[in-house]
């Protein structure tokens, strides 16, 4: 029985799809649809990991780094679902997998621009495939190192300002430091560099906006730096009770006491900041936004200067939250519809369903099965969003595989 209702919606879950995806790229016209004139940085929620996608000018985009393997769909979602089949500039800071374990999944499924990456000798599975299938798609690095330009426009620049030294202990100070401007505002991306890394780093450090070093770590982030810096926004990736007891509670004091609001993807999930070169909007997207359309988050985003304390504002000051798109024909929409629950209707459910109604999310584009909790669940585009209660077994025969992050014993690792 629901097997039919199953094949009957299938043809009119693709219909829908088509007419929400071509509605999406009327609506922008281009990618980055909030302005060509503006720049938006969405800090992406990929757990105990960085993944961080920069909407440029004139259409480009940036990204650094892409998570862990686990995370790649999340990572590849995300930008598709905004519009983009190409990343123009691709840096992979260091060769930890928290960084580029998501990196062959990028490259195999969107177009690559230009590559930086530090030159450094790592000897790991991820690190080598990476390189392998870097070399194999015909595409070259280019060494990221202090003083390489990735763009160098009047409006618009991104300069790698870090590793200033060719060999470090750490394999984390062999993280590129990106400082990006546009207009009069400003960006650091630190990677996982350490302290010694920030005491070689002379260019000009201050930023309105940073992604602070190393997960909040208390190897980065030294008293001195932190106040070179002055951000006014400090933004945090980290996982929820993880193994390394992150952020350091101090690290955070620090960037706190330095006047800067201090955001978390463990709280707010995706952290967006949008400048349009004078202005700074900076809020939390919480989790279980949808992504069918980056336009409903710009405007919104644009409405939320206010800068309330990070956790419970960054709620208020959300950005959508996937109400603009889908909620008005779902709300009234009782819990456990058929529809619902067979998970075959493409964005049909909204982001609110309560947890007790079923029992797993799928990425109806990628066939992974996510349990409700799992965080890189939250990042799935709302058309490619599913909700079942099918055995677990039922799913794997459609196609479907579990995610190797919430459900790591049927997973890879
Ligand atoms: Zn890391
Ligand atoms: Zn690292």
């Amino acid at each position: 029985m629901k097997k039919q209702i199953f094949r009957l919606f299938k043809p009119l879950a693709v219909l829908l799809c088509l007419i929400l995806c071509s509605c999406s790229m009327q609506s922008g016209g281009q990618v980055n649809q909030s302005a060509q004139n503006s720049v938006r940085i969405t800090v992406l929620d990929v757990g105990m990991a960085d993944s961080i996608f920069i909407e440029l000018t004139d259409s480009r985009c940036m990204l650094i780094d892409a998570g862990e393997s686990e995370a790649a769909e999340t990572v590849v979602d995300y930008i598709s679902s905004h519009g983009y089949d190409k990343i123009d500039y691709l840096v992979g800071t260091h060769p930890h997998s928290d960084h580029i374990g998501g990196m062959r999944e990028v490259i195999n499924s969107l177009e690559i621009g230009e590559i930086f990456m530090p030159r450094v000798e790592h000897d790991t599975y991820t690190y080598e495939k990476t390189l392998e299938l870097i070399d194999e798609k015909g595409l070259e690095i280019t060494t990221a190192k202090s003083g390489v330009d990735i763009i160098d426009e009047v409006e618009l620049s991104a300069e790698i300002i870090a590793p200033c030294s060719d060999s470090y202990s750490e394999l984390n100070n062999y993280s590129a430091v990106i400082k990006l401007s546009f207009g009069n505002t400003s960006f650091l991306f630190m990677g996982d560099a350490e302290t010694e890394s920030e005491n070689e780093i002379t260019a000009d450090v201050s930023a309105d906006f940073i992604k602070v070093g190393h997960h909040g770590s208390e190897t980065s982030s030294s008293s001195e730096f932190v106040n070179r810096v002055g951000a006014q926004y400090a933004a945090v990736s980290v996982a929820e009770d993880n193994e390394y007891n992150l952020p350091s509670q101090s690290v955070i004091s620090r960037w706190e006491e330095s006047g800067a609001e201090v955001l978390m993807t463990k709280d707010v999930g995706n952290i967006v900041a949008e400048s349009d070169g004078s202005t700074l909007s900076v809020g939390g997207e919480s989790s279980g936004a949808g992504e069918s359309s980056g336009t409903d988050k710009g405007t919104a985003l644009n409405t939320d200067g206010e800068s309330s304390a990070s956790g419970t504002g960054s709620e208020g000051s959300g950005i959508g939250v996937g109400s603009d798109s889908g909620t008005d024909e779902n709300s009234g929409e009782e819990a456990g519809e058929a529809t619902n629950t067979n998970g075959a209707e493409p964005g049909a459910d909204s982001a609110e369903a309560s947890i007790s109604e079923y029992s797993w999310i799928l990425n109806t584009n990628s066939k992974r099965i996510h349990r409700p909790d799992c965080s890189q669940a939250k990042n799935i585009a709302e058309k490619n969003r599913a909700y079942s209660s099918e055995s677990l077994d039922k799913l794997i025969s459609q196609g479907y595989k579990p995610c190797g992050s919430c459900m790591p014993e049927e997973g890879e690792q």
